[in-house]
């Protein structure tokens, strides 16, 4: 059966054999092939039709073809459509007998994509690799169209909510995890919350995880001993996790790895810990309803001008500092680019120009540039010298101001500028298929054949001039068609006048053709000499590459130094658009606010000026409960107050007057019903969940911006819920966060009368008859009325209705024994509220190790338990 195949049929089976789950797509010809199921997916994803071809006596397989040159945007579709994609190329010369040799020469999957169509300009693409065991994790990721590469190990009981924390940050176009279907393995599979994040999950054999692989693979692949260097030798997941990408990318696009000259070993704990719903509730790089950067943070502050550029404030925005020394050096170089108007101008106009450097120099560096990223290369390092110099010109930032830093990294790489600028032409055709990429005079030899080539086509094209002249027939043309090449034509009329040394090659009805030797050595010439172009020009274009790729490390680091520059210009260029402020940074607690803004909502709502609110955060002030009407404004004054805090820790100035503020270690969010329910979970178990793990990670450090929690229970559950939380957040000495809670419950603005650091806010409302008017300013105190039918009726809810509520309400009113919590005593709620404070320190006795503490220890913690229950 199988010696009836055909051998291409044979040679397609030995290759699919070894990439079962890939779409195979085989060259042949013009054409990329598919063949059998692949065909039928390749038909389904890319509309193509699906036909069949003979692979032996009496066979016939489907087959789905795509044109070679239109290959990449067949490629995007079955990406997206969830496939990996191996290109099966013909390589080495073809032999006498038998068929082309071919091979992979590379797989393409959503984390290893380099073509500039499939990517988006402004969003890295990573790879990522997780490996999860017991209570540690290791995270490593990398792009290989930037050539940054990073790891993490994670460690801790929660170790599957901070990876969905980090995975959910970098949000992976693709993501490596151990397959464990085949063996007992102590790996284990992916659970909640990371299976919520929609990844897009490969699975690789799980023994290129394992520690002595990985540690090898990563030794080989940056040709050390030692992984000391790189900051990770003593953390074996991290290891793991980074191994497994170099062997993933060495199997599927070896060119890219030699992109991956660096590596950095981070810990999430330099970085503000936002997690997966604080990130989707505040908006910071997509909007919830739409998904897109419009309407988002990332959307107000992304005035940047180069894809780096845009890369890196994405980055920045999802990974606010915890280093006041940082920040202030951020803060630094925004302010002097703000504080100088005409260079900052005069720089953004340079930086317009740039193309993206860090991107092209990654394509040289894989050997997959094109004539024309080489010159965008060479343009930009062009500019360079240009930027320099206007930054150098910029008042404010002499000595060691991160802008002389900066300006010290921008490396014009003059050289290479240079070679480019000599080697190849100003604006070469797309491709080196034609030729005409190569400047003249940058090799004689190139020039040497070019030369002969013009010199003989000159003198063919002047051949039948002279011939006329020399044989006096003056309807004697040179012609050529191509399978003959160059021939002499003349009519039978003349036929008596040709000259002897014509040979006579073709008889037409009315004319003879004819060459001569000489002819033809011209023609040779000519033909070779169009071969022997190209072949020297592909040498020289990949000679160039070369030396560019030599040079990548100072491209790169000239490309991120870029990148700073276009965020720092385009955070001064907002802050001015916008009226924003330097926040002053302490090492304090405190936080505070005067006239802030919300970033987003000030700009969207451009009928009704915006309304500037304080917050303020002290020892005395630490919750913060906001009551008021349906509509006025709650939600985004807490919002906002997120925002100015995150975008202050990102280096950003902010939306106010006048903000002073310690660094915040976390911001959680608890906000509202949202649309993300996980599977099998009611809104209110998530809320609850959502809850448990801020009331569990929170510390002194930590904001957090509650939005009506207990809304999805019934009243007096929710209720008691939210009263409890709130006492909680305010006795347990290891949380006192910074807490603004927007409740409609108004009951709990009692809270306030019993425990010292809660503080009572509502949102103003003017009524002018029938007429209810949201002022949108917070005044100290709580509100009495909910406004919610007034806005029922706004929202146009039927007469009948809106009438039956309110006489509803008037009657609830009247019996107001109907509340839950106004009947007791404040005293009865005050004994209530101390229980759980009082319990908390039974239970922190109870965990007291007594015999091995030293009577010193003894006595401190004696002490420190007395502080707490407000003692002296
Ligand atoms: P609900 O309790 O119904 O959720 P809310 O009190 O949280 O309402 P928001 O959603 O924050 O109200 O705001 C309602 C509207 O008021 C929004 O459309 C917003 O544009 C506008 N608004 C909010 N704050 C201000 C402000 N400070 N100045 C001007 N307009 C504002």
């Amino acid at each position: 059966m199988a010696k009836s195949l055909t051998p291409m049929r044979h040679q397609y089976l030995q290759i699919k054999k070894q990439y079962p789950d890939t779409i195979v797509l085989f060259r042949l010809g013009d054409f990329y092939e598919s063949f059998d199921e692949d065909a039928k997916i390749v038909a389904q994803a890319c509309d193509i039709v699906l036909t069949s071809r003979p692979v032996g006596k009496g066979q016939r397989v489907p087959l789905a073809g795509v044109p070679y040159h239109a290959v990449e945007g067949y490629i995007a579709k079955l990406i997206k459509a969830g496939h990996k994609v191996a290109i099966v190329e013909q390589v080495g010369a073809q032999p006498l007998r038998g068929l082309m040799p071919r091979e992979v020469i590379r797989v393409v999957t959503p984390g290893t994509i380099v073509e500039p169509t499939l990517l988006e300009e402004k969003s890295n693409n990573y790879l990522a690799a997780l490996v999860i065991e017991g209570n540690r994790a290791g995270i490593a990721y990398a792009d290989i169209t930037t050539g940054e590469f990073a790891t993490t190990q994670l460690s801790g009981d929660d170790v599957e909510q901070m990876a969905a924390e980090e995975l959910e940050r970098l949000r992976p176009a693709e993501c490596l995890i151990p397959d464990t279907s085949n063996l007992q393995s102590p790996i284990s599979n992916l659970q909640p919350p990371i299976s919520n994040l929609q990844l897009q999950i490969s699975k690789y054999e799980s023994w290129r995880f394992e520690l002595g692989n990985a540690r090898q693979a990563l030794l080989d692949h940056f040709e050390v001993a030692s992984l000391a260097g790189y900051g990770c030798e003593g953390l074996p997941l991290a290891v793991r996790a980074a191994g497994a990408i170099v062997q993933y990318l060495r199997e599927t696009q070896k060119a890219a790895l030699a992109q991956l000259s660096d590596m950095r070993t981070y810990s999430t704990s330099e970085f503000m810990t936002l997690d997966a719903s604080t990130r989707r509730s505040l908006e910071l790089t997509r909007t919830i309803r739409t998904g897109a950067a419009k309407g988002s943070l990332l959307g107000v502050l992304d005035a940047t001008v180069t894809a780096m550029g845009g890369r890196l404030l994405r980055q920045w925005l999802n990974q606010p500092l915890l280093d006041v020394n940082k920040l202030e050096q951020r803060l630094d170089a925004v302010e002097a680019l703000y504080q100088d108007t005409p260079t900052r101008t005069q720089v953004v106009a340079l930086l317009k120009q740039l193309a993206d450097l860090e991107r092209l120099t990654s394509r040289a560096v894989q050997r997959i540039a094109v004539p024309r990223d080489l010159v965008g290369i060479r343009k930009s390092l062009e500019k360079v010298p240009q930027i320099r110099e206007a930054l150098s010109q910029l008042k404010g930032a002499e000595g060691d101001h991160p802008l002389q830093t900066l300006l010290s990294q921008l490396d014009p790489c003059e050289e290479i500028a240079s070679l480019i600028g000599e080697a190849i032409v100003d604006d070469p055709p797309a491709t080196l298929a034609s030729g005409g990429v190569i400047k003249a005079g940058f090799s004689a030899e190139l020039d040497s054949v070019a030369t002969a080539s013009r010199d003989a086509k000159r003198w063919v094209a002047n051949l039948e001039q002279t011939e006329r002249k020399r044989t006096g027939i003056k309807s004697l043309k040179v012609g050529y068609n191509k399978v003959f090449g160059y021939y002499i034509e003349v009519t039978k009329a003349n036929l008596a006048a040709v000259p002897e040394e014509y040979i006579r090659k073709q008889t037409l009805v009315n004319a003879e053709r004819y060459i001569t030797p000489e002819l033809k050595e011209y023609e040779s010439l000519i033909l070779n000499a169009q071969e022997r172009i190209l072949d020297i020009e592909a040498r020289l274009f990949r000679q160039v590459c070369d030396q560019v790729a030599a040079a990548a490390e100072r491209l790169l680091s000239t490309a991120r130094a870029l990148a700073r520059l276009d965020v720092y210009v385009a955070l001064a260029e907002v802050a001015i658009r916008n009226n924003y402020v330097r926040p002053v940074l302490t090492d304090g607690h405190e936080v505070e606010i005067i006239a802030g803004r919300h970033p987003v909502v000030e700009l969207t709502r451009r009928e009704e000026p915006f309304v500037p609110n304080d917050a303020r955060f002290s020892q005395e002030e630490g919750i913060l409960i906001i009551t008021g009407p349906n509509m006025s404004g709650k939600s985004t004054f807490l919002r906002q107050v997120a925002l100015i805090v995150l975008m202050a820790q990102v280096g950003s100035f902010v939306p106010a007057d006048q903000v002073r503020m310690g660094l915040v270690d976390r911001i959680f969010t608890r906000i509202g019903a949202q649309d993300e329910i996980w599977a099998g979970q009611s809104t209110f178990m998530v809320e609850m969940i959502e809850m448990a793990n801020i009331l569990h990670h929170a510390t002194n450090r930590s904001l957090l911006i509650l939005d009506e929690i207990g809304r999805g229970t019934s009243t007096y559950d929710g209720m008691s819920i939210a009263w409890a939380v709130v006492e909680y957040i305010h006795n347990h000495p290891r949380l006192r966060a910074k807490t603004l809670y927007a409740t409609h419950y108004h009951e709990l603005t009692e809270l306030a009368d019993i425990l010292p650091r809660v503080r009572n806010y509502n949102v103003g409302v003017a009524e002018d008859g029938d007429k209810v008017i949201f002022l949108h300013k917070i005044v100290p105190g709580g509100a009495d009325r909910s406004y919610g039918i007034h806005v029922a009726q706004l929202a146009g809810l039927p007469r009948t209705v809106i009438h039956r509520a309110e006489e509803i309400l008037e009657e609830l009113e009247r019996d107001s024994h109907r509340s839950p919590i106004r009947p007791r005593r404040i005293a009865e709620i005050r004994q209530l509220a101390l229980f759980p404070e009082t319990s908390l320190i039974i239970e922190e006795l109870k965990k007291l190790d007594v015999e091995s503490m030293t009577p010193l220890e003894a006595l401190n913690r004696l002490y420190e338990l007395q502080r707490e229950v407000g003692g002296d």
